[in-house]
């Protein structure tokens, strides 16, 4: 089987990563991977049991019963399956977010999820978003970019979003909930959000989308030469 071309995107909460890792992948014909929906799809299962996500021999003694499976439609569009069931759209609330960002300090869950993320990229030329997909998941990946974009910046997008899917947001409580997510998302033990150390920058605090895509583009392009 030849060799797959991965690209890393990592950044915090709301920068972007997702939005342009969907137009890049459909741009370029690979498979976008968006790894946040692994960990919100561990949490929502706990949830679910009533375990909570700071408990770890709870979470321990429940991991064994959880299957994870990734899907997609004719769209291209990811699906998350829990324990077969498709769980794709009770993952995005606010709350489950939070327990993402929790139960992802776990080392147990992190060790289960690691297998699932490299399988993808060795089966399909993938753009692979998270948090620590440049440092840990795919450390050889052809390209790592880290996205980043002010917390007020990231809490109008995260505000504006919420609102578009009808869901209620106040910015003040978005932007507490995402400077709490990024302070434990870098501050884990394991596998801790930053930038790895080839990764290229890119803050999207003052750039369009369009902008970006395009700029990305150009870099995949250069460095990969489809
Ligand atoms: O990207 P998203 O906001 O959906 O991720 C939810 C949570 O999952 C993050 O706050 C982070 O704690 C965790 N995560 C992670 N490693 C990844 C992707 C997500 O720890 N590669």
């Amino acid at each position: 089987m030849a060799k797959k071309i991965a690209i890393a995107i990592d950044g915090p909460a709301g920068a972007g990563k997702s939005t342009i890792a969907r137009r890049l992948a459909a741009e370029l014909g690979y498979c976008y991977v968006d790894t946040g929906a692994i960990y919100r799809t561990v949490a929502y299962f706990l949830d679910l049991l009533g375990i909570s996500p700071k408990d770890a021999d709870g979470v321990a003694r429940y991991l064994d019963e959880l299957t994870v499976g990734i899907t997609y439609d004719e769209e291209g569009k990811q699906h998350m399956i829990m324990n077969g069931m498709d769980v794709t759209e009770d993952i995005r609330t606010q709350e489950i977010s939070q327990k993402a960002s929790l139960v992802s300090a776990n080392p147990l869950v992190r060790e289960m999820l690691l297998d699932l993320q490299r399988d993808m990229a060795k089966e399909y030329n993938v753009i692979m978003d998270g948090r620590d997909i440049g440092t840990v998941v795919l450390p050889r990946a052809n390209m790592k970019i880290f996205l980043t974009a002010s917390p007020e910046v990231r809490a109008k997008r995260r505000t504006a979003e919420l609102e578009a899917k009808g869901q209620t947001a106040n910015y003040e409580k978005v932007l507490k909930e995402i400077q709490q997510r990024d302070y434990q998302d870098s501050h884990r033990a394991i596998a801790p959000l930053k930038q790895a150390k080839d990764a290229v920058k890119v803050d999207t605090s003052e750039l369009d989308i369009d902008g970006v895509v395009a700029a990305i583009r150009k870099i995949v392009e250069g460095k990969i030469g489809q």
